[in-house]
């Protein structure tokens, strides 16, 4: 496909496209025509995706690239890729890759010589951190913390991080994680933002441990994202 005014080699060329985590109309322009005009989108769930296909009334095939069939499809997407014919990746929500699948497919895609391009977008990472009120100069991206081996260890690790700290978490896990975070880091300030972009979007700002005692006390629905301190930060 012609990019840029350039024209790329005989292969196509492999768009990592960010879509929006909760909003619809957090797209690029851009994001929307290729999406339009690639051969092929690989979409993590093809009935999530077809919800913004439709709102912007794109045609284009849809093909599922899942967790646990990434690296068979991967290989059926580098072929059509090697046809020369573009495909689009998107994840559910956001940028695909951060906590999504991508990763397997980019490895194969640059090893065959296929181009890969990012055209970015909405991620719950930098939405969170933007309003969380915490130094963002310097932060690390743990996304989920591992459910029972090593989770105790990473738990430590992430005590001693100086710089600011995201997580992701899912609502019926969120008043467990929040006690452990509390126990092993003190009483760290701490921000919780849940369904951004959203109707019922909230950012609540505090310290680990009232957020830990507020989780308790609520049923939590949505998507969640948790930013805490770094180490050197005074105490919430
Ligand atoms: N690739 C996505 C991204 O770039 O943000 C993240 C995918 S990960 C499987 C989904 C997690 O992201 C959710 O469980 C939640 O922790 C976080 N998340 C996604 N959308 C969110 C939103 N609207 N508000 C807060 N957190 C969100």
């Amino acid at each position: 496909m012609k990019n840029n005014g350039m024209e790329t080699d005989a292969k196509g060329v492999l768009y990592i496209i960010s879509t929006p985590i909760g909003n619809l109309e957090d797209i690029t322009r851009r994001s929307v025509e290729l999406l339009r005009q690639v051969h092929v989108i690989a979409a993590e769930d093809t009935r999530r995706t077809r919800i913004l296909l439709n709102h912007y009334h794109i045609k284009t095939r849809l093909s599922s690239f899942h967790s646990y069939n990434q690296e068979k499809k991967a290989g059926k997407f580098i072929s059509i890729l090697n046809e020369g014919k573009d495909v689009a990746l998107v994840s559910d929500a956001g940028t695909p890759g951060i906590s999504d699948p991508l990763y397997h497919l980019v490895q194969l895609a640059l090893a065959e010589g296929v181009t890969v391009q990012s055209l970015p977008g909405p991620s719950a990472v930098l939405a969170a951190l933007t309003v969380s009120g915490l130094p963002m100069d310097r932060f690390v991206f743990e996304g989920f913390l591992p459910l029972k081996k090593k989770r105790k260890t990473r738990l430590k690790e992430l005590a001693g991080e100086k710089r600011t700290i995201v997580l992701y978490e899912s609502p019926h896990r969120i008043q467990k994680t929040l006690g452990e975070l509390y126990e092993v880091m003190g009483n760290r300030k701490a921000a919780l933002a849940r369904e951004l972009t959203k109707m019922y979007e909230e950012v609540i700002r505090g310290n680990l441990k009232d957020l830990a005692e507020m989780a308790g006390k609520r049923k939590w629905k949505g998507e969640i994202t948790l930013v805490i301190a770094g180490s050197l930060i005074k105490e919430g």
